[in-house]
């Protein structure tokens, strides 16, 4: 349990942090959050993600509650105070506190901004090295998945179903048949001619700080990328396929519903792209 939680200008103990019950996030899911993972002590891609924090927020028409410094200065001393070295910092900012009324209250009233840690260990994890499975299941979200609202109901009732199917992940599907993203990463695939084919950004799916960096690195590994919208039926015919996220990294992904990838085993492509993003992480992407 970690020690501290940030909560509207002050660091509370963990177990006794709390926000008011007329908090608009937890009567509307009336606000926004960040991830960003820190490794070795530094944050990786914290300005991309400060950028989707900020672009969120002026989405809702929410304030943002303090400069991009302060966030910088919080994360780092709650990390801090927590002891994190290796896991998770959490920032989540809602339209503050009112009586319940749909409509947005007074100009006047602040923000309010919670920040968490979650300590976890990368080297350990056994993902990176024997894969992970996905399943597929209909999208059933609202159409501004690119606002990264607290709004994660439909999400959460994905990952549970992939959790009850013994998945990591559930990819989900739009109603063309077309992959959008999992419930908390983006979705990737290596054709069988070596092209990796990500969703091209829209308001589809959430734009990936990780899925940003990992075009970068690819294109930088002589990889030949194609940003366009791929089927199920393309998924299942893979090579190979991944998921991004700020905690995922690139996370190999050797079956599909009942579709064995290649030889079950995570591939080539993925090995060399998750070493990028790992020597990235500890190098240019590190703040
Ligand atoms: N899609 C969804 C729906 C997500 O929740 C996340 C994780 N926040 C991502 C994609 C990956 O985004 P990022 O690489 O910025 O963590």
């Amino acid at each position: 349990m970690p020690r501290f939680a940030y909560v509207n200008g002050q660091y509370r103990r963990h177990n006794e942090a709390a926000v008011h019950i007329e908090d608009r996030g937890y009567q509307f899911a009336d606000g926004i959050y960040e991830v960003v993972t820190v490794m070795n002590n530094k944050l990786i891609d914290e300005e991309g993600h400060l950028d989707r924090l900020e672009r969120s927020l002026k989405e809702l028409q929410i304030a943002m509650p303090m400069s991009r410094q302060v966030f910088k200065m919080v994360s780092r001393e709650l990390a801090r105070r927590n002891g994190l070295d290796n896991g998770l910092i959490y920032m989540q900012v809602t339209r503050g506190v009112a009586p319940r009324n749909h409509a947005f209250p007074a100009a006047n009233v602040p923000p309010a901004v919670v920040m968490t840690t979650k300590r976890m260990n990368f080297n350990k994890m056994k993902k990176f090295t024997e894969g992970v499975s996905v399943i597929t299941i209909p999208d059933q979200r609202w159409e501004r998945r690119d606002i990264k609202t607290v709004a994660l109901l439909p999400n959460c009732l994905g990952k549970q179903k992939a959790t009850e199917a013994g998945s990591y992940e559930a990819w989900q599907v739009d109603g063309d048949g077309y992959i959008t993203e999992g419930t908390s990463s983006n979705a990737w695939i290596l054709s069988k001619d070596k092209k990796l084919i990500t969703r091209p950004l829209s308001n589809d799916i959430l734009h990936g700080i990780t899925r940003r960096t990992v075009l970068q690195l690819a294109a930088e590994e002589g990889i030949e990328v194609e940003e366009r919208a791929f089927t199920v039926d393309e998924a299942y015919d893979a090579l190979e396929a991944y998921a991004t996220s700020a905690t995922s990294f690139v996370t190999p992904i050797v079956r599909i519903d009942d579709k064995v990838l290649g030889n079950g085993k995570p591939g080539h492509f993925g090995q060399k792209l998750l070493a990028a993003y790992t020597d990235y992480a500890e190098g240019a992407g590190a703040s």
